[in-house]
């Protein structure tokens, strides 16, 4: 099936998220660098920098002097991951198959968005859009059927057209890429130019056009026989090929949310020494669920025991109906697993894990249940422990002898105050 692959690019990323935090520096020259430090480098300059001769990765002091009125601002490289994050957020408001690729460039897969929005074109339009409204940095945009092409795009026509979108297509590749010399091929650097003039290739079309055995073939002659599968690479490169899908949720995706305790065996020795204790642990594991935005499918529980002479252990999983991270939902089957898998000895370690995440921006409702009247509560109950302490609000059961929440409390408060 024939994708549709955006790769959207922040020009002059830096330079531009400063400019919109400097309203003082409008029409003015504005690069990134360390102002103090004339041998530093500059990371970053405006387009207002950039025809004046500033380019990026020379000295703060060489761009001084070429161009003396030059606003030179620190980096706050913190703000500029932000920044980052809140377009893949904006992006995400089109298509779910988002990949991060670098700082300030993002592939989509908007094939299944088409009918939605309309065309590629359309869709490219509205992020310019939205990404200029919300952040102050013009986004390009390059379309295409696969990363490759799509980042070919961007790179040699979307960034250097006036309306900062451009599309390759198998339609188009070979009047509109093959010309190009081959250094503006993807992946292409100085040594490699030098060596494929070598081999007589002077344009990207020179390699799509080459039979790729022959190409093989030029490669090995000049650069040895491991060189096959670079060759391959460069012949599908030139050729519009690949195969890569989209990878989305590549930002810091959390996989598994867990929380255990190491426990005193000749404390927990009934049900109803560890019932309290097992149901804080899952209140935990709820907690943090909520807190990052995941909600899971999967719940296990892992438990050591002993009496002291005899040990076991067991892991045992369950998959629900629908994701969740309500405490009652799954509190019940924490309960049911350790009941079933418990040999009944005193217990000398305890852990609950969720896992399956999805992110919790659409979960299933239900006919009987409000689901997301239960799911504000907790989320109060979450707010008031974040504001006035872990104990704040408890459970009754945490008034039992064997439960923790209290002496958690202090101790935390001990050690991290
Ligand atoms: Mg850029």
């Amino acid at each position: 099936m024939e994708r549709t692959i955006l790769m959207a690019d922040g020009q002059s990323f830096y330079a531009s998220i400063e400019k919109a935090a400097h309203p003082e520096c409008r029409g003015k020259p504005v690069a990134v660098g360390d102002p103090t430090r004339r041998s530093g480098i500059i990371l970053a300059a405006c387009p207002v920098a950039k025809e004046r001769g500033v380019t990026t990765a020379e000295r703060v002091g060489e761009a001084l002097a070429k161009c003396p009125d030059l606003v030179v601002i620190r980096p706050r490289m913190q703000t500029y991951i932000s920044v980052s994050l809140l377009i893949t957020e904006i992006f995400e408001s089109f298509t779910d198959q988002v990949e991060p690729y670098s700082i300030d460039e993002q592939f989509l897969d908007v094939t299944g968005s088409l009918a939605l929005f309309g065309s590629a074109e359309r869709i490219a339009r509205l992020i310019q859009t939205r990404v200029q409204l919300s952040t102050g940095v013009c986004a390009r945009v390059g379309i295409g059927p696969n990363k490759i092409l799509a980042k070919m795009a961007t790179d040699n026509f979307a960034k250097r057209e006036p309306g900062g979108i451009s599309e390759l297509s198998r339609a188009n590749i070979e009047e509109k890429l093959w010309p190009l010399p081959v250094h503006r091929m993807f992946m292409v650097a100085g040594r490699m130019t030098a060596h494929f003039a070598r081999m007589g290739l002077h344009t990207i079309g020179d390699i799509a056009r080459l039979e790729l055995g022959e190409f093989k073939r030029r490669m090995r002659a000049r650069m040895g026989r491991q060189s096959d599968i670079q060759a391959e690479y460069y012949w599908q490169t030139a050729n519009g090929i690949d195969p890569s899908p989209v990878v989305s949720g590549m930002r810091s995706q959390i996989k598994i949310i867990n929380h255990g305790r190491a426990l005193k065996w000749q404390t927990y020795r009934t049900f109803a020494d560890i019932e309290p204790l097992m149901l804080e642990l899952l209140i935990e594991v709820c907690r943090r669920a909520r807190r990052y935005g995941y909600m899971g499918r999967v719940v296990a529980v892992a438990a050591a025991e002993t009496d002291g002479q005899r040990s076991s252990g067991f892991g045992r999983q369950m998959t629900l109906p629908r994701p969740t991270y309500l405490e009652h939902e799954l509190s019940s089957v924490v309960r049911s697993l350790f009941l079933t898998h418990w040999k009944g000895l005193p217990l000398t370690h305890l852990h609950i894990t969720l896992t399956d995440l999805s992110r919790d921006e659409c979960y299933q409702l239900d006919l009987f249940e409000d689901r997301s009247r239960l799911i504000r509560r907790e989320k109060t109950v979450d707010a008031i422990k974040e504001r006035f302490g872990a104990t704040a609000v408890i459970r009754a059961s945490s008034l039992a002898p064997t439960a923790q929440a209290f002496e958690r409390a202090v101790q935390i408060g001990g050690h991290f105050a």
